[in-house]
C-alpha cells in the first residue's frame, strides 16, 4: 500500500509544472471589464435581514459593527427593488413573498410583515438560522458563496452561488433607488439608479441603533478537564446582559453582563468547538 501511494504523489510535481502555464493563458486572455459586484466573488452570503421591506444583505465572514452595535460582514448590499431568490428546482422566494402570510391559521386581522410569520420569513427559516439578536437570518455554510456575478446596464443584477442558487435583482422604477452596493469600511457606495444618495444609509444605521452589544469568544483547545458549559441553548447569566457569541459559527452562547466572565470555558454545540471568554 506504501509503495502504491509513493507512486501517486509525483502527480504534485506535474501540477506544480503546470501553474506557469496557466499564468501565461490568464495574462493573454481578453481583459474584462469589472463589474461593481465581482468584489463578492469567492465571499458567501453570510447575513440576511430587513430594514421595513428592504432587503440587506452581507457577504463574508460575519464581525461586530465597528460601532461595536450588530454584526456585519465585509460587503453590504440593499435592495429596494423587487429581488427573487432561486433554488436549483425553482424559485425559493421573493420580495413579494413579504405580504403573504404563511400560517399557522387564518391570516389575523391586524398582520403586517414586521409581526413575522411571513411566506419570505418561513423560506428564508428552510435555508438560514435565526439569530434573534441581531434579528438576522445567517448562513455559515460555504455553499451560499458568490462564484459569479453579472449586472446588466438597467441595474439587474445576477449573482451566481455555488450551490446553484441565484439571487436576482430587477430595479423597476425610473427615479426610485433600487439597490446599493457598499464596502463596510469604505466610503464609496455604488447605487443604482445613480442619481439619488443616502436614503438608505440613514435608514439603516437607525436599524443598527436598535440592536445590542455583543461580544465574540475565542475558540480554545478542547480543555483536559471535561467540566465546562454547552450551549445553545445560551446559557442566560444575567437576561440584560451581552450576548457571546461562538468564535467560529456565530450562534448566541451566552448572555452576560461584560466582564462578568472569567475562566469560563464554554463547547458549542452547533459546531463542536470550544470557546472562552476573551479578556
Ligand atoms: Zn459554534
Amino acid at each position: 500500500m506504501r509503495g502504491r501511494a509513493s507512486t501517486e504523489i509525483p502527480a504534485d510535481r506535474d501540477d506544480t509544472a503546470l501553474v506557469p502555464t496557466r499564468m501565461a493563458e490568464i495574462q493573454k486572455a481578453p481583459v474584462k471589464r469589472l463589474s461593481p459586484f465581482d468584489v463578492l466573488i469567492g465571499l458567501r452570503l453570510s447575513i440576511i435581514r430587513r430594514a421595513a421591506d428592504m432587503l440587506v444583505l452581507h457577504f463574508g465572514p460575519i464581525r461586530r459593527h465597528p460601532s461595536g452595535t450588530g454584526t456585519v460582514a465585509d460587503y453590504a448590499l440593499h435592495v429596494q427593488c423587487p429581488w427573487r431568490l432561486d433554488g436549483p428546482s425553482g424559485t425559493v422566494t421573493g420580495r413579494d413573498d413579504l405580504w403573504e402570510y404563511a400560517g399557522p391559521g387564518q391570516r389575523p386581522q391586524n398582520w403586517s410583515p414586521d409581526d413575522g410569520l411571513s411566506l419570505q420569513d418561513q423560506k428564508f427559516a428552510n435555508l438560514f438560522v435565526w439569530d434573534e439578536s441581531t434579528r438576522s437570518w445567517v448562513n455559515e455554510s460555504d455553499g451560499f458563496g458568490v462564484i459569479a456575478a453579472q449586472q446588466a446596464s438597467r441595474g439587474d443584477v445576477r449573482l451566481h452561488l455555488a450551490n446553484a442558487h441565484e439571487i436576482l435583482l430587477f430595479p423597476a422604477s425610473c427615479i426610485q433607488e433600487a439597490w446599493r452596493l457598499f464596502a463596510i469600511d469604505g466610503e464609496r457606495h455604488v447605487v443604482f439608479p445613480d442619481e439619488r444618495q443616502d436614503f438608505a444609509v440613514s435608514r439603516r444605521k437607525k436599524a443598527l441603533a436598535d440592536q445590542e452589544y455583543e461580544v465574540w469568544l475565542r475558540v480554545i483547545e478542547a480543555p483536559k478537564d471535561a467540566s465546562c458549559m454547552e450551549a445553545p441553548p445560551p446559557l442566560v447569566i444575567s437576561s440584560d446582559g451581552a450576548r457571546y457569541r461562538c468564535g467560529r459559527c456565530g450562534v448566541v452562547l451566552l448572555v452576560a453582563e461584560l466582564g462578568a466572565l472569567k475562566d469560563f470555558v464554554v463547547r458549542c454545540r452547533r459546531c463542536d468547538r470550544y470557546n472562552e471568554v476573551p479578556l
